[in-house]
């Protein structure tokens, strides 16, 4: 298992990328719910009748939910619908040959003839159901134009939660989680407890664009992987953003505070701290990430700069 949580929005952008050339086209002849749970409130006998025959589209990501494009064969004129996927906390969507023996905690299966598409989902948390009403209730992309300064600004002003929490909220914004949370903050050089409404706009440009690079950077990291297939106990078309212990593959440690606590912090040397907040943990560099800043500056790009900066804060600091 990766040490890391719920796949964020990298991970399912990753996931989007791969699969649509895998299942373009494709007609689905046979459906099979093993969990009815996480297709509500869709029926199992709707997901049924609607899918059967049905011709895969498109799929797009939203947030961390994936929309499954079909049109359907038979109805006049052609009906075009969506299924809404989401991989909750270990959520996994790949395609098998039809020899391939199912997982055991497969929850929907789509047959297209040789070959079928696996939903697998050993918790049943995450989602693949005709009810689309979620992804309408999200807030824009933080790689859209809407996500702008201004947009964050008006977003953040009256709420007294802190930072991390808004993060969040996917009506905010869609998409970050635990972990991207804490690593944009961390870059934008904002403690995670500051209260969102207290940020001025030099940090609010900062936190947009720490949010915007970071969730980049894990999407171009991630789709440079191979990505392997499989039932469970294989690499799984999912990569997280950090090496995943035990994994095969070696990836470089990209993340520079996400379950780091102890370790220094990859600016500074501090050890990074690790705090309980909405019931998860945080994770945060005191020195980089002051309540009440006195740095001008985010986490420069270079180690070096970085150093000779955070040497000069703590000079200030000490009043030197
Ligand atoms: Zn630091």
């Amino acid at each position: 298992m990766p040490r890391l949580t719920m796949p964020e929005l990298p991970e399912v952008e990753v996931l989007v990328r791969h699969l649509r050339p895998l299942l373009h086209r494709r007609r689905v002849r046979a459906v099979r719910v093993h969990r009815a749970r996480v297709i509500a409130p869709t029926s199992v006998a709707q997901l049924q009748r609607t899918l059967r025959g049905a011709r895969f589209t498109d799929l797009q990501r939203r947030g961390k939910y994936l929309l499954f494009h079909f049109t359907s064969s038979d109805a006049k004129p052609r009906r075009c619908f969506t299924v809404l996927g989401h991989l909750g906390m270990t959520g996994r969507m790949y395609l098998q040959t039809n020899r391939d023996s199912l997982p055991k905690h497969a929850a929907v299966v789509l047959d297209f003839g040789r070959q079928r598409f696996v939903y697998e989902d050993p918790r049943y948390f995450g989602r693949f159901t005709l009810d689309v009403t979620a992804s309408a209730r999200l807030g824009p992309e933080p790689n859209s134009s809407e996500f702008s300064s201004a947009y964050l600004l008006r977003a953040l002003a009256r709420s007294r939660q802190a930072i991390k929490i808004k993060l969040l909220d996917q009506s905010v914004v869609a998409g970050v989680g635990y972990i991207y949370a804490s690593e944009a903050l961390f870059r934008a050089g904002i403690s995670p407890r500051t209260p969102a409404r207290r940020l001025c706009a030099v940090q609010i440009r900062r936190l947009r664009h720490a949010v915007r690079t970071v969730l980049q950077e894990a999407i171009r990291f991630g789709s440079t992987l191979p990505l392997h297939h499989g039932p469970a106990g294989k690499a799984d078309g999912l990569f997280y953003y950090g090496r995943a212990s035990g994994a095969t593959d070696y990836h470089e440690e990209r993340l520079r505070v996400y379950d780091r606590a102890g370790e220094p912090c990859w600016h500074c040397q501090t050890p990074i701290r690790r705090f309980v907040q909405a019931a998860r943990s945080t994770f945060y560099c005191p020195q980089c990430q002051p309540v009440h800043p006195l740095r001008q500056s985010p986490i420069p790009a270079g180690n070096k700069l970085g150093r000779a900066r955070s040497v000069a804060t703590r000079r200030l600091k000490a009043g030197r």
